[in-house]
Protein backbone atom coordinates (compact mmCIF):
# COMPACT_ATOMS: atom_id res chain seq x y z
CA UNK A 1 0.00 0.00 0.00
CA UNK A 2 0.91 3.35 -0.63
CA UNK A 3 1.76 6.36 1.89
CA UNK A 4 -0.89 8.75 2.10
CA UNK A 5 0.45 11.57 0.15
CA UNK A 6 1.33 9.21 -2.81
CA UNK A 7 -2.18 7.74 -2.66
CA UNK A 8 -4.00 11.30 -2.89
CA UNK A 9 -1.45 11.93 -5.60
CA UNK A 10 -2.45 8.29 -7.98
CA UNK A 11 -6.22 9.15 -7.18
CA UNK A 12 -6.03 12.69 -8.41
CA UNK A 13 -3.73 11.91 -11.37
CA UNK A 14 -6.31 8.85 -12.09
CA UNK A 15 -9.99 10.93 -11.45
CA UNK A 16 -8.82 13.95 -13.28
CA UNK A 17 -9.60 13.80 -16.72
CA UNK A 18 -6.93 14.68 -19.65
CA UNK A 19 -8.81 13.60 -22.56
CA UNK A 20 -6.36 13.88 -26.22
CA UNK A 21 -5.64 17.54 -26.92
CA UNK A 22 -7.53 18.46 -23.59
CA UNK A 23 -4.62 17.27 -21.24
CA UNK A 24 -3.91 20.47 -18.71
CA UNK A 25 -5.95 20.08 -16.00
CA UNK A 26 -4.27 16.30 -15.34
CA UNK A 27 -1.27 18.41 -15.94
CA UNK A 28 -1.36 20.72 -13.50
CA UNK A 29 -1.59 17.96 -11.39
CA UNK A 30 1.10 16.28 -12.25
CA UNK A 31 3.60 19.47 -12.36
CA UNK A 32 2.31 20.78 -8.94
CA UNK A 33 3.52 17.17 -7.36
CA UNK A 34 6.90 17.77 -9.06
CA UNK A 35 7.76 21.34 -9.34
CA UNK A 36 9.11 21.23 -5.72
CA UNK A 37 12.17 19.68 -6.33
CA UNK A 38 12.87 20.35 -9.57
CA UNK A 39 15.48 22.68 -10.73
CA UNK A 40 13.69 23.58 -14.14
CA UNK A 41 10.32 23.70 -15.58
CA UNK A 42 9.36 23.22 -19.14
CA UNK A 43 5.95 23.14 -20.78
CA UNK A 44 5.59 23.52 -24.64
CA UNK A 45 2.62 25.31 -26.93
CA UNK A 46 0.97 21.52 -27.05
CA UNK A 47 0.83 21.30 -22.93
CA UNK A 48 3.78 18.63 -23.04
CA UNK A 49 5.53 19.17 -19.17
CA UNK A 50 9.07 18.54 -18.14
CA UNK A 51 10.48 18.70 -15.04
CA UNK A 52 14.42 18.84 -14.99
CA UNK A 53 17.50 17.74 -12.43
CA UNK A 54 20.35 19.58 -12.98
CA UNK A 55 23.20 17.78 -11.29
CA UNK A 56 26.23 19.81 -13.87
CA UNK A 57 26.26 21.57 -17.01
CA UNK A 58 27.29 19.56 -20.08
CA UNK A 59 26.74 16.23 -18.44
CA UNK A 60 24.37 13.72 -20.19
CA UNK A 61 20.25 14.11 -20.42
CA UNK A 62 18.35 10.85 -19.23
CA UNK A 63 14.85 10.94 -19.77
CA UNK A 64 12.11 9.61 -17.91
CA UNK A 65 8.76 9.71 -20.46
CA UNK A 66 5.50 9.17 -20.27
CA UNK A 67 2.30 9.95 -21.70
CA UNK A 68 -0.20 12.24 -19.99
CA UNK A 69 -3.75 12.04 -22.48
CA UNK A 70 -6.04 9.15 -22.17
CA UNK A 71 -8.60 8.35 -24.84
CA UNK A 72 -12.15 9.73 -25.21
CA UNK A 73 -14.86 10.69 -27.37
CA UNK A 74 -15.86 13.79 -29.02
CA UNK A 75 -19.33 15.70 -29.69
CA UNK A 76 -19.57 15.94 -33.21
CA UNK A 77 -23.56 16.19 -33.78
CA UNK A 78 -26.42 17.07 -31.61
CA UNK A 79 -29.65 16.63 -33.19
CA UNK A 80 -33.01 18.07 -32.91
CA UNK A 81 -34.43 16.38 -29.65
CA UNK A 82 -30.91 17.34 -28.11
CA UNK A 83 -29.82 13.99 -28.37
CA UNK A 84 -25.62 14.50 -29.07
CA UNK A 85 -23.51 12.28 -31.47
CA UNK A 86 -20.37 11.41 -30.78
CA UNK A 87 -17.11 10.06 -32.55
CA UNK A 88 -13.87 8.45 -30.72
CA UNK A 89 -10.58 10.48 -29.64
CA UNK A 90 -8.49 8.00 -30.10
CA UNK A 91 -8.75 4.14 -30.23
CA UNK A 92 -11.62 3.95 -27.84
CA UNK A 93 -13.91 1.19 -28.38
CA UNK A 94 -18.15 1.61 -29.29
CA UNK A 95 -18.50 -1.92 -28.30
CA UNK A 96 -18.48 -0.84 -24.23
CA UNK A 97 -20.07 2.75 -24.15
CA UNK A 98 -23.80 1.78 -24.41
CA UNK A 99 -25.45 2.28 -20.76
CA UNK A 100 -21.99 4.44 -19.54
CA UNK A 101 -22.16 7.53 -17.85
CA UNK A 102 -20.15 9.98 -19.26
CA UNK A 103 -18.87 13.26 -18.38
CA UNK A 104 -18.88 16.41 -21.01
CA UNK A 105 -15.69 18.77 -20.91
CA UNK A 106 -17.60 21.72 -21.92
CA UNK A 107 -16.73 25.55 -21.40
CA UNK A 108 -19.15 26.40 -18.74
CA UNK A 109 -17.98 23.11 -16.79
CA UNK A 110 -18.84 19.88 -16.60
CA UNK A 111 -22.07 18.22 -18.15
CA UNK A 112 -23.15 14.50 -16.80
CA UNK A 113 -24.59 12.30 -18.94
CA UNK A 114 -25.43 8.53 -19.98
CA UNK A 115 -24.88 6.75 -23.56
CA UNK A 116 -28.06 5.62 -24.47
CA UNK A 117 -29.13 2.14 -24.42
CA UNK A 118 -32.38 1.07 -25.93
CA UNK A 119 -34.48 -1.43 -23.22
CA UNK A 120 -33.68 -4.96 -24.20
CA UNK A 121 -37.61 -5.42 -24.15
CA UNK A 122 -37.32 -2.93 -26.78
CA UNK A 123 -34.68 -4.22 -29.05
CA UNK A 124 -35.04 -5.63 -32.49
CA UNK A 125 -33.55 -8.86 -32.86
CA UNK A 126 -30.96 -7.48 -35.51
CA UNK A 127 -30.74 -4.14 -33.93
CA UNK A 128 -28.65 -3.27 -30.51
CA UNK A 129 -27.70 -6.93 -29.98
CA UNK A 130 -24.64 -6.25 -32.74
CA UNK A 131 -21.66 -4.51 -31.80
CA UNK A 132 -22.59 -0.42 -32.30
CA UNK A 133 -20.58 1.38 -34.48
CA UNK A 134 -19.85 5.35 -33.13
CA UNK A 135 -23.14 6.69 -35.70
CA UNK A 136 -25.23 4.22 -33.75
CA UNK A 137 -24.33 5.87 -30.25
CA UNK A 138 -25.76 9.02 -28.50
CA UNK A 139 -25.16 10.69 -25.36
CA UNK A 140 -28.39 11.80 -23.50
CA UNK A 141 -27.76 14.57 -21.25
CA UNK A 142 -31.84 15.81 -20.26
CA UNK A 143 -32.13 18.01 -22.99
CA UNK A 144 -35.38 18.28 -24.68
CA UNK A 145 -33.88 20.26 -27.80
CA UNK A 146 -30.89 21.12 -30.18
CA UNK A 147 -31.20 24.61 -28.52
CA UNK A 148 -31.08 23.14 -25.02
CA UNK A 149 -28.66 21.03 -25.23
CA UNK A 150 -26.26 23.70 -27.68
CA UNK A 151 -26.51 26.25 -24.68
CA UNK A 152 -24.87 23.86 -22.06
CA UNK A 153 -22.16 21.66 -24.62
CA UNK A 154 -20.63 22.83 -27.90
CA UNK A 155 -19.74 20.43 -31.01
CA UNK A 156 -16.25 19.80 -30.55
CA UNK A 157 -16.67 19.22 -27.16
CA UNK A 158 -14.33 16.57 -25.00
CA UNK A 159 -16.18 13.52 -23.38
CA UNK A 160 -14.98 11.37 -21.11
CA UNK A 161 -16.41 8.48 -18.90
CA UNK A 162 -17.23 9.19 -15.48
CA UNK A 163 -15.12 6.29 -13.80
CA UNK A 164 -13.05 7.02 -11.55
CA UNK A 165 -10.36 4.79 -9.38
CA UNK A 166 -11.29 1.98 -7.25
CA UNK A 167 -8.68 -0.07 -4.86
CA UNK A 168 -9.69 -3.82 -4.81
CA UNK A 169 -6.96 -4.90 -2.61
CA UNK A 170 -4.03 -3.23 -1.33
CA UNK A 171 -2.59 -3.52 -4.78
CA UNK A 172 -4.68 -4.10 -7.38
CA UNK A 173 -6.90 -1.10 -8.59
CA UNK A 174 -8.88 -0.34 -11.27
CA UNK A 175 -9.76 3.02 -12.87
CA UNK A 176 -10.49 4.56 -16.36
CA UNK A 177 -7.26 5.87 -18.22
CA UNK A 178 -4.75 3.76 -15.89
CA UNK A 179 -3.45 4.49 -19.74
CA UNK A 180 -1.28 6.23 -19.36
CA UNK A 181 -1.89 8.39 -16.26
CA UNK A 182 0.02 5.72 -14.24
CA UNK A 183 2.96 6.49 -16.49
CA UNK A 184 3.33 9.81 -15.15
CA UNK A 185 2.84 8.78 -11.51
CA UNK A 186 5.74 6.40 -11.82
CA UNK A 187 8.38 9.41 -13.39
CA UNK A 188 6.87 11.55 -10.80
CA UNK A 189 8.19 8.93 -8.05
CA UNK A 190 11.51 7.95 -9.83
CA UNK A 191 12.08 11.70 -9.64
CA UNK A 192 11.11 12.62 -6.14
CA UNK A 193 13.28 8.91 -5.49
CA UNK A 194 16.22 10.96 -7.85
CA UNK A 195 15.97 14.18 -6.24
CA UNK A 196 16.50 12.76 -2.72
CA UNK A 197 19.76 11.53 -4.12
CA UNK A 198 20.89 13.97 -6.74
CA UNK A 199 24.21 14.69 -5.35
CA UNK A 200 25.34 10.78 -6.30
CA UNK A 201 23.95 11.37 -9.87
CA UNK A 202 26.45 12.08 -12.53
CA UNK A 203 23.95 12.76 -14.90
CA UNK A 204 21.22 15.25 -15.18
CA UNK A 205 17.64 13.95 -15.60
CA UNK A 206 14.19 15.39 -17.25
CA UNK A 207 10.57 13.30 -16.74
CA UNK A 208 8.49 14.53 -19.35
CA UNK A 209 4.25 13.92 -19.32
CA UNK A 210 3.48 13.89 -23.22
CA UNK A 211 0.56 15.00 -24.64
CA UNK A 212 -1.36 13.23 -27.63
CA UNK A 213 0.12 9.53 -27.35
CA UNK A 214 -3.00 8.38 -28.51
CA UNK A 215 -3.21 9.70 -31.87
CA UNK A 216 0.32 9.35 -32.95
CA UNK A 217 3.42 9.92 -30.31
CA UNK A 218 3.42 13.83 -31.26
CA UNK A 219 3.77 15.17 -27.66
CA UNK A 220 6.84 13.08 -27.59
CA UNK A 221 8.21 14.10 -30.77
CA UNK A 222 8.25 17.92 -29.78
CA UNK A 223 9.30 16.86 -26.33
CA UNK A 224 12.25 14.97 -27.63
CA UNK A 225 13.16 17.48 -30.15
CA UNK A 226 13.37 20.10 -27.41
CA UNK A 227 15.14 18.21 -24.54
CA UNK A 228 17.47 16.29 -27.22
CA UNK A 229 18.17 13.84 -24.39
CA UNK A 230 20.89 11.22 -24.79
CA UNK A 231 19.26 8.64 -23.58
CA UNK A 232 15.59 7.74 -22.85
CA UNK A 233 13.82 5.29 -21.03
CA UNK A 234 9.33 5.45 -21.66
CA UNK A 235 7.26 3.93 -19.50
CA UNK A 236 3.65 2.83 -20.87
CA UNK A 237 1.37 0.26 -20.44
CA UNK A 238 1.35 -3.06 -21.97
CA UNK A 239 -1.69 -5.57 -21.71
CA UNK A 240 -1.50 -8.23 -19.15
CA UNK A 241 -2.44 -11.32 -20.69
CA UNK A 242 -3.09 -13.31 -17.73
CA UNK A 243 -7.87 -12.87 -17.89
CA UNK A 244 -10.18 -15.27 -19.90
CA UNK A 245 -9.61 -15.74 -23.51
CA UNK A 246 -5.99 -14.28 -24.49
CA UNK A 247 -4.10 -17.07 -26.38
CA UNK A 248 -0.53 -16.52 -25.20
CA UNK A 249 1.36 -18.27 -28.57
CA UNK A 250 -0.48 -14.95 -30.04
CA UNK A 251 -0.02 -12.30 -28.13
CA UNK A 252 2.73 -13.51 -25.36
CA UNK A 253 2.76 -14.16 -21.36
CA UNK A 254 2.71 -11.28 -19.72
CA UNK A 255 1.14 -11.53 -15.45
CA UNK A 256 -0.60 -8.82 -13.54
CA UNK A 257 1.62 -8.29 -10.72
CA UNK A 258 4.46 -10.38 -11.74
CA UNK A 259 6.46 -7.33 -12.51
CA UNK A 260 7.79 -4.45 -15.08
CA UNK A 261 7.98 -5.62 -19.12
CA UNK A 262 10.92 -4.76 -20.56
CA UNK A 263 10.62 -4.70 -24.20
CA UNK A 264 13.23 -5.81 -26.82
CA UNK A 265 13.55 -5.53 -30.10
CA UNK A 266 12.60 -2.34 -32.84
CA UNK A 267 12.91 0.72 -30.67
CA UNK A 268 14.08 -0.34 -28.15
CA UNK A 269 18.24 0.07 -27.90
CA UNK A 270 20.20 -3.32 -27.33
CA UNK A 271 22.52 -2.16 -24.72
CA UNK A 272 19.66 -0.15 -22.99
CA UNK A 273 17.80 -3.20 -22.62
CA UNK A 274 20.96 -5.25 -21.55
CA UNK A 275 21.66 -2.65 -19.14
CA UNK A 276 18.19 -2.86 -17.69
CA UNK A 277 18.04 -6.69 -17.37
CA UNK A 278 21.67 -6.52 -15.70
CA UNK A 279 20.04 -4.02 -13.10
CA UNK A 280 16.93 -5.85 -12.09
CA UNK A 281 18.88 -8.59 -11.82
CA UNK A 282 21.10 -6.81 -9.47
CA UNK A 283 18.77 -5.17 -7.30
CA UNK A 284 16.18 -8.01 -7.63
CA UNK A 285 13.69 -6.36 -9.19
CA UNK A 286 10.51 -8.36 -10.79
CA UNK A 287 10.56 -8.29 -14.11
CA UNK A 288 9.11 -10.18 -17.58
CA UNK A 289 9.57 -9.72 -21.23
CA UNK A 290 7.77 -9.31 -24.26
CA UNK A 291 9.03 -8.69 -28.17
CA UNK A 292 8.12 -5.94 -30.78
CA UNK A 293 8.56 -6.72 -33.82
CA UNK A 294 7.57 -3.93 -35.55
CA UNK A 295 6.49 -1.12 -33.68
CA UNK A 296 5.92 -1.13 -29.92
CA UNK A 297 2.64 1.20 -30.45
CA UNK A 298 3.90 3.68 -27.38
CA UNK A 299 6.08 6.89 -27.69
CA UNK A 300 9.20 5.06 -27.86
CA UNK A 301 8.35 4.94 -31.51
CA UNK A 302 8.34 8.78 -31.50
CA UNK A 303 11.79 9.32 -29.67
CA UNK A 304 14.08 6.77 -30.74
CA UNK A 305 14.60 8.10 -34.16
CA UNK A 306 14.67 12.16 -32.85
CA UNK A 307 17.41 14.44 -33.76
CA UNK A 308 20.52 11.47 -34.47
CA UNK A 309 19.11 8.76 -33.09
CA UNK A 310 18.21 8.19 -28.91
CA UNK A 311 18.94 5.19 -27.68
CA UNK A 312 15.73 4.37 -26.18
CA UNK A 313 14.01 1.53 -23.94
CA UNK A 314 10.43 0.60 -23.09
CA UNK A 315 9.33 -0.28 -19.92
CA UNK A 316 5.72 -0.88 -18.73
CA UNK A 317 3.45 -1.57 -16.57
CA UNK A 318 1.01 -5.00 -17.43
CA UNK A 319 -3.29 -3.76 -17.37
CA UNK A 320 -5.60 -5.46 -18.04
CA UNK A 321 -8.75 -4.47 -19.97
CA UNK A 322 -6.82 -2.01 -21.87
CA UNK A 323 -8.93 1.05 -23.49
CA UNK A 324 -11.85 0.67 -21.14
CA UNK A 325 -13.25 2.38 -17.91
CA UNK A 326 -12.11 -0.17 -15.51
CA UNK A 327 -8.78 -0.66 -16.84
CA UNK A 328 -7.13 -2.59 -13.87
CA UNK A 329 -3.47 -2.63 -12.83
CA UNK A 330 -0.99 -3.45 -9.59
CA UNK A 331 1.21 -1.47 -7.70
CA UNK A 332 3.95 -3.87 -7.24
CA UNK A 333 4.30 -3.72 -11.40
CA UNK A 334 3.90 -0.05 -10.83
CA UNK A 335 6.84 -0.11 -8.03
CA UNK A 336 8.88 -2.55 -10.24
CA UNK A 337 8.95 0.05 -13.18
CA UNK A 338 9.86 2.98 -10.83
CA UNK A 339 12.88 1.29 -9.21
CA UNK A 340 14.14 0.52 -12.42
CA UNK A 341 14.52 3.97 -13.84
CA UNK A 342 15.74 4.95 -10.42
CA UNK A 343 18.13 2.05 -10.70
CA UNK A 344 19.13 2.57 -14.20
CA UNK A 345 19.61 6.57 -13.69
CA UNK A 346 22.41 5.64 -10.92
CA UNK A 347 24.50 3.79 -12.96
CA UNK A 348 24.75 6.14 -15.64
CA UNK A 349 28.16 7.85 -15.65
CA UNK A 350 29.12 11.32 -17.21
CA UNK A 351 30.75 8.92 -20.17
CA UNK A 352 27.86 6.43 -20.87
CA UNK A 353 27.54 5.66 -24.79
CA UNK A 354 25.82 3.07 -24.94
CA UNK A 355 27.49 2.29 -28.05
CA UNK A 356 26.87 -1.15 -29.90
CA UNK A 357 30.48 -1.28 -31.41
CA UNK A 358 32.43 -0.73 -28.12
ZN1 LIG B 1 -0.67 4.35 -23.60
Amino acid sequence: MLETNKLEFLETLLSTPSPVGYETAGQLVWLNYVKGVADRIHTDAYGSAAAIIETGKDRPLLMLEAHCDEIGMVIQHVDEKGFIYINRLGGSDPGIARARKVSIHAQKGVVRGIIGHTAIHLQNRDGNAKAPSWKDLFVDIGASSREEALEMVRIGDPVTYSDDVEFLSDEIFTARAVDNRIGGFIIAEAFLKLAEIRDELEINVAIVNSVQEEIGGFGARMMSYTLAPNVALVTDVTHATDSPGIDHKEHGRIILGEGAAITHGTANQRKVVERLVHLAELNQIPVQHEASGVRTGTDTDSIFHSRSGIPSALISTPLRYMHSPVEMASLKDVQAVADLMVAFAKSMSADDTFSLFG
